[in-house]
């Protein structure tokens, strides 16, 4: 053997601790594939911060190692990164089925400086090369439609990426699973399952399409009045229901929210969405029709701010008001730490007499995703030699590993793995490398990609929290004194005309600080002494109020 044998390397990235669902490597000899490149929600302590992207470091340099990027379905965790991302790792080419293109080029083109993307459409069965790479994509029922999981031919040999997925017999608008096909990838010797562990802490079966219908049906029968329905703008399968029980109640469908009107339009006319003559109409139109004959589909399940059912529940939506009769459905939130935002909604809601189904399946990732005995189900199919659990947080992959260990597959042959280590495997064996690759979240807000930092982060938790609170000194240069008394503003901290004695001893102690450290004569360290204020005056304000207000000194020297 002349050439050193070299392993596959497997690596998840992604935002906070899901793992590999927003985005996965897979290297061979430096030939660099990805699979799928989305973002996730920010949790509730990141004021500001509209989503997090995968931290793509590790591609810088290797731009040119990369072949091409695909993605397994139209969902925003799986494609919404690629307007931040896609410039920055030199624009390769891109693959996916007909309606996550639609849905990617659309979003694509909301962001009017980027480049152009060379998309390609693939289906069940097609199949493409890619360097040391052949990806052969088979369809896979999930809650979009055209979802598709992947079998990927390496030297080293097959990989299984099972996309997002469940098993249904009775979907809508979709076709069954095929179990003949997966039967037949399972044959061909898998050497690593990498599967979807969302529902890997549920028991049973997940929901059919079919039943979650007939579950969203009988709230239809009861509502008396308006029905609100808000739900993920990519949750095709969801707005569809919606829509064929609106037809059947004979209620007019508004859709609200302009990322869940695109997406709506994209599958319409793709052909992946389903809406008769008239259905459809403006949410200005509301008020032409009886109440009972109105649905309104919404954006805001989770309580984002910005969005949608957010803004009605705050009477700050311009057509829509609650009121007495109204129903509102809206899902359980997905993002841990987002549960209090979504309480205080529901109880707003309430408030304005409306009534409200929290309703799980109407969760982008309720309802889509297989549960144990699916799970089971395909590890059974595929027969890997090596188990990688994805898509899910620590605890569904730990069990998810367990599911995969009672099936027979040993314990040295499943990784549980976090986004940034290296996975590497071989056809003997597969282990983490020591050394991870940099994974900490990057965070995007309103004006900038990453510039947001955990300062930036820590900073705005501060000032939302405790306040702040700026001190402007003016000193004088030859002196080193305090030139008559401080300037004090302070938002969000205390209220100034109830704190005077606070004030009055912060003065003096600013004051004291500046003497002591400014010294008398030769070069003054201002630096050091904003820092000696920012601390001395943080102590002092916390043995004082409990709390700690930012403080931003500012020396004005004279
Ligand atoms: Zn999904």
């Amino acid at each position: 053997m002349s050439k050193k044998q070299q392993n596959l390397r497997i690596i998840p990235l992604g935002g906070l601790a899901e793992v590999g669902r927003n985005m996965m490597l897979i290297e061979y000899q430096r030939k660099i594939l990805i699979i799928d490149m989305g973002f996730r929600l920010p949790e509730e302590d990141m004021p500001g911060i509209d989503y997090i992207i995968p931290n793509i470091s590790y591609l810088k340099g290797r731009e040119k190692n990369i072949l091409g990027i695909v993605f397994t379905h139209g969902h925003y965790d799986h494609i919404g990164a690629v307007p931040y991302l896609i410039e920055k790792i030199g624009n390769p080419p891109l693959f996916t089925s007909k309606l996550s293109r639609g849905i990617i080029l659309k979003r694509q083109g909301d962001f009017p400086y980027q480049p152009k993307l060379a998309i390609s459409e693939v289906k069940d069965g097609s199949k493409i090369n890619l360097g040391p790479f052949e990806i052969e994509f088979f369809r896979i029922n999930h809650n979009i439609p055209d979802n598709l999981g992947l079998f990927i031919k390496t030297p080293i040999g097959n990989i299984l990426h099972t996309s997002d997925f469940k098993f249904d017999q009775n979907p809508i608008n979709d076709l069954p699973t095929n179990f003949e096909r997966l039967k037949e990838i399972g044959r061909r010797e898998i050497l690593i399952l990498m599967s979807d562990s969302t529902g890997a802490e549920e028991v049973g079966h997940s929901l059919s399409e079919k039943e979650i219908f007939k579950n969203l049906e009988e709230i239809f029968k009861r509502a008396p009045g308006r029905i609100i329905a808000a739900t993920f703008a990519s949750l095709i399968n969801r707005i569809q229901q919606i829509i064929i029980l609106s037809e059947k109640y004979q209620r007019k469908v508004a859709i609200e929210g302009y990322s869940m009107k695109t997406n709506a339009e994209i599958a319409k006319v793709l052909g992946y969405l389903e809406s008769k003559k008239g259905t459809l109409i403006k949410t200005k139109e509301i008020g032409n029709y009886h109440d009972s004959k109105i649905t309104i589909l919404c954006t805001g399940a989770q309580g984002e701010g910005q969005a949608v059912l957010m803004r009605i529940a705050n009477r700050e939506h311009p057509f829509i008001r609650l009121k007495k009769g109204d129903t509102a459905i809206f899902s359980s939130s997905v993002i841990p730490g987002n549960e209090r935002t979504v309480q205080i909604m529901k109880d707003e809601i309430l408030r304005q007499k409306a009534q409200v189904f929290h309703y799980k399946m109407m969760d982008i990732h309720a309802g889509g995703h297989g549960q144990v005995e699916e799970l089971k189900e395909m590890i059974k199919i595929m027969k890997p030699r090596f188990f990688l659990p994805i898509h899910g947080q620590y605890s569904m992959l730990v069990r998810h590993g367990g599911i995969a260990k009672s099936l027979g597959i040993p314990e040295k042959n499943v990784v549980i793995a976090e986004n940034g280590q290296i996975i590497n495997l071989n056809q003997k064996r597969i282990f983490i490398e020591e050394k991870s690759i940099p994974s900490y979240y990057v965070m995007v807000d309103g004006l900038g990609i990453g510039d947001v930092g955990e300062v930036v982060l820590r900073d705005r938790q501060m000032l939302a929290r405790d306040g702040m609170f700026v001190i402007v000194a003016v000193v004088d240069r030859q002196t080193g004194k305090v030139k008559g008394s401080p300037d004090i503003i302070s938002r969000g901290f205390v209220y100034l005309r109830e704190s005077k004695e606070l004030l009055a001893q912060t003065r003096k102690k600013v004051i004291e600080i500046v003497d002591r450290t400014a010294g008398s004569g030769g070069a003054i360290n201002w630096s050091y002494i904003k820092d000696e204020i920012r601390n001395k005056i943080g102590g002092f304000f916390f043995t004082k109020t409990k709390r700690r207000p930012m403080i931003l000194p500012v020396i004005i020297e004279v």
